[in-house]
């Protein structure tokens, strides 16, 4: 009975890619190949980390932003704007503050021209469903963010959409409003006073997918692409404290914290990524993470061996999401490894922890220069050049082959500063230029030449 994996499906993606035309006119692939089906009585949770594509994924379903390759087909139709079967929950709000809550809610209403009369009987119902009882002439700034998202789901839920779809909903509230208005949905969902045949919920939170969905669909990045799809068949209500939803969980953490990138088959040669253009291009991505945290997280672990992730982010009082790329980087960097979600240090993490601060920064120069590809790049362009120093725009040009203009400039502060830590090179922060400093260059001649 709860395995719903052979309900009717209704909307369908087929080969699904999106790329942009960057300012500088290459072209960058957000999204490619995604096929998938929608099926009904069901709540699909969509997974991934920030800027794998999600939201994009979410629009193009809706229809507001057409895919660049590929179909979403409506009942097997091919789409060709909005999809009439959609409705939207946005992250933050997307309120008209000029209209009153009853306004707000008749939009959608309004905007598949509903008269008057009925506009404003189904808006009322569904006000009156979603407990905004008693704020129906209320304008949006007098109300906190829970009672703003409320209005958001009236919105959509007037309409009675054949699939709603929230994109991050919860996120912009705190913890407690959010826990309080998930469990609402729910209710209304199983209890089915709400009209839909099913639920697209667009997260980042691991815990949210598994209390909620009934399906997990795990989006990689770069570009974003499905990497599983997960059927969950735990009974509503769940409970997250039990070894069923822990496993659950353990096992999406072991899907997001997978290397999913193949770092060896990538040639440092950009003319032998070209040749090979027909198969999609990956790069190797550096977590936005300064190398004190790094440190900061493995004097913590260093006690706890074998600690497993959850408990640690519970310790911390952090949420999994904002530890993860921190233990990515750490794991790129091999001090630490990962498996089914327990932490462990490795002799070099060991050695990184017990060193004094230029052990440290030799070590890290090692793993630097061994396992960082776009730091082995640097170097060798700084080596070919007489004067030993390069403008950043080199490396942004390599970046934006396969990052967004934005995701270029965050990689290569990430590199800059992992460089800079591990005195490979320096910067100049008014010029722009990367460069050796004199000394900086012999004692890197000497590191690899041993
Ligand atoms: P997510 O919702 O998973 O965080 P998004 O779908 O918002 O990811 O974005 C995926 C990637 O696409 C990001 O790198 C983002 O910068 C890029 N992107 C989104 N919209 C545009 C656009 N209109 N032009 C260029 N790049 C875009
Ligand atoms: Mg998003």
């Amino acid at each position: 009975m709860l395995d719903k994996t052979n309900n009717p499906s209704f909307i369908a993606l087929q080969g699904i890619g999106k790329s942009y035309l960057q300012p500088n006119g290459q072209t960058i692939t957000i999204i490619e190949n995604i096929n998938l089906e929608l099926r009904t009585e069901q709540i699909i949770a969509i997974l991934g980390p920030s800027g794998s594509g999600k939201s994009t994924l979410m629009r193009m379903i809706a229809g507001l932003i057409p895919p660049t390759s590929g179909n979403v087909l409506y009942y097997d139709r091919p789409l060709t704007g909005l999809n009439p079967g959609v409705a939207i929950v946005f992250q933050n709000f997307a309120l008209y503050p000029w209209l009153t809550v009853l306004e707000n809610v008749e939009l959608g209403l309004k905007a598949k021209g509903e008269a008057k009369e009925s506009r404003e009987k189904k808006a009322l119902k569904m006000i009156d469903v979603i407990g905004l009882d008693g704020f129906e002439n209320a304008y949006p700034k007098e109300l906190s963010g829970g009672m703003r998202q409320r209005v958001g789901f009236a919105r959509a839920l007037a309409v009675e959409p054949e699939l709603l779809c929230m994109d991050e909903p919860f996120s912009a509230l705190d913890v407690l409003t959010a826990e309080n208005l998930r469990y609402e949905l729910l209710d209304l969902w199983l209890e089915r006073r709400i009209p839909t045949k099913s639920i697209l919920i667009v997260t980042h939170g691991i815990e949210e997918a598994v209390t909620l969905a009934d399906r997990i669909i795990v989006l990689g990045r770069n570009p974003g692409r499905i990497r599983a799809d997960l059927p969950v068949t735990l009974p509503h209500y769940r409970d997250r404290k039990s070894p069923e939803f822990q496993a659950i969980v353990d096992q999406v953490y072991k899907i997001i914290t997978q290397p999913d990138l193949d770092v060896d088959t990538i040639n440092t040669s950009t003319l032998t990524s070209q040749a090979k253009s027909e198969t999609p291009q990956r790069y190797q991505f550096l977590p936005s993470v300064r190398i004190g945290s790094i440190a900061g997280l493995i004097e913590i672990l260093e006690d706890r061996q074998g600690y497993d992730l959850y408990r640690l982010a519970q310790e911390l009082l952090l949420e999994v999401d904002d530890i993860l790329p921190i233990l990515d980087a750490a794991k790129l960097l091999e001090l630490i490894v990962l498996s089914e979600g327990d932490i462990s240090i490795t002799t070099l993490g060991q050695k990184f922890v017990q060193g004094n601060i230029d052990e440290r920064k030799q070590l890290i120069r090692l793993q630097i220069l061994s396992h960082i590809r776009l730091a082995q790049q640097i170097n060798q362009l700084i080596q070919s050049k007489r004067n030993h120093r390069i403008p950043e725009e080199m490396v942004l040009d390599i970046l934006e082959k396969y990052f967004t203009t934005g995701e270029a400039r965050a990689q290569l502060e990430t590199v800059i500063h992992w460089g800079r830590y591990a005195e490979l090179y320096s910067y100049d922060e008014p010029s722009g230029e990367i460069f050796f400093e004199q000394e900086i260059s012999e004692e890197i001649e000497e590191t690899i030449s041993v």
